[in-house]
């Protein structure tokens, strides 16, 4: 899922088109310039191609949004645009000051749909600022009413004022959205783990390991890395339920779950195929390999304490180990692992057989 700031991040044409309104507002002021203020033309000029190319060098670094962290430059492009279009208001284009001062107001805006509400704050104030700024050097070269300014500067910090507010009710909507997609992304977590493991032992289950040895055959096949699988089978089970209760018996599988996992490397998959049955499947490892893995994992067994008050009272478990030959089917090597587990118990359990 898109981070939710790409959700609203500019498209290429809608930054082309944002770009080229920037560049025909330069080229406006740049034909009315003329001298208010403080600017002598040839500062203006200088200021108006700065600040363009300002803004064009912003909108190609920050792309694509988010490289600078969370919310981009999106703070940067703000002031710049900003600080730009209330200067120009004041001191290069005056004629058109009280449209131009309904920019800022949409700086603010843009703010609120990619950054925190303090930085949005941040914004609104040093527009404010400069605003203040720029007009009292406007009045102290007495090139301006004061009367006719302070009402203007009353009306913009109104308007500068409600916009935040605005743009508050905006961060604060961005937030709830970003917490309830971060619980869906959780819930979704939650439910895929859960579609593929037992809720007993929390070990892979059946239907995804399956798909596992779906994955590892094709790669077999192809003659990447080939896979062994153990069948694993605790012995005599149903005792140990019938004799120290069923609580028990969900004990000893969470504990043998326990001792597999502990048995194997991070590459292999350890899931439980059945009731009391458990499929290891070894990545990379040939039948040798698997054969010493199956040993150490009874001798571990044999080392568990089923019922601490019966501690002579021991487990044992019988290993089918089947190696994959490319080209069979997984059926037809489950069941080599299968019947190799059947010889295992005929010959008297807690054996380990190699099909
Ligand atoms: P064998 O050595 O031939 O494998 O004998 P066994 O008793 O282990 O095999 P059997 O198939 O006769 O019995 C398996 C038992 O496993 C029966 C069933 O009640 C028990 N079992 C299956 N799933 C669970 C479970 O989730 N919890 C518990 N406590 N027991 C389970
Ligand atoms: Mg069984
Ligand atoms: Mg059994």
């Amino acid at each position: 899922m898109p981070p939710a700031n790409e959700i609203i991040a500019l498209k290429p044409a809608r930054t082309g088109l944002l770009l080229g309104a920037v560049a025909v507002y330069g080229v406006v002021c740049a034909v009315m310039a003329a001298p208010v203020g403080p600017f002598e033309v040839n500062g203006l000029y200088v200021f108006l191609a700065a600040w363009v190319l300002g803004i064009g060098a912003l909108l190609v670094i920050d792309r694509p949004a988010g490289r600078f962290g969370d919310g981009g430059l999106a703070l940067v492009k703000a002031l710049w645009l900003n600080l730009g279009v209330v200067i120009s208001s004041l001191y290069v284009a005056p004629e058109l000051r009280l449209l131009l001062l309904t920019v800022p107001l949409f700086g603010v805006l843009y703010a609120a749909l990619h950054l925190a509400r303090r930085q949005v704050a941040l914004v609104a104030v040093v527009t404010w600022l400069a605003y203040v700024a720029g007009d009292a050097a406007l009045i102290t070269a007495a090139e301006a009413p004061v009367l006719a300014e302070a009402r203007l500067l009353l009306a913009f910090t109104v308007m500068l004022t409600a916009m935040f507010f605005m743009a508050s009710e905006v961060t604060a909507l961005r937030r709830a959205f970003e917490r309830r997609r971060l619980r869906l992304d959780a819930a979704m977590q939650k439910l895929a783990d859960l579609a593929m493991r037992d809720d007993l032992t929390g070990l892979y289950n059946r239907r995804y390991v399956m798909e596992v040895l779906a994955r590892q055959k094709a790669l077999a096949d192809r003659g990447h890395v080939g896979f062994t699988l153990c069948y694993c089978d605790l012995d005599h089970f149903k005792r140990i339920n019938d004799r120290f209760g069923h609580q028990s018996g969900d004990d000893v599988l969470r504990q043998f779950g326990n001792l597999a996992e502990q048995a194997v490397r991070s590459v292999d998959f350890v899931a439980r195929f059945g009731g009391e049955e458990f499929l290891l499947v070894l990545v990379d490892a040939d039948a040798e390999e698997a054969r010493r893995v199956a040993g150490r994992l009874g001798d571990q067994t044999r080392a568990l304490t089923v019922d601490p008050r019966h501690p002579d009272y021991h487990l044992s478990v019988s290993v089918g180990i089947a190696e994959f030959r490319p080209g069979e089917s997984i059926e037809d090597v489950i069941q080599r692992a299968d019947r190799a587990l059947y010889r295992a118990k005929t010959s008297g359990r807690d054996l380990v057989i190699v099909g």
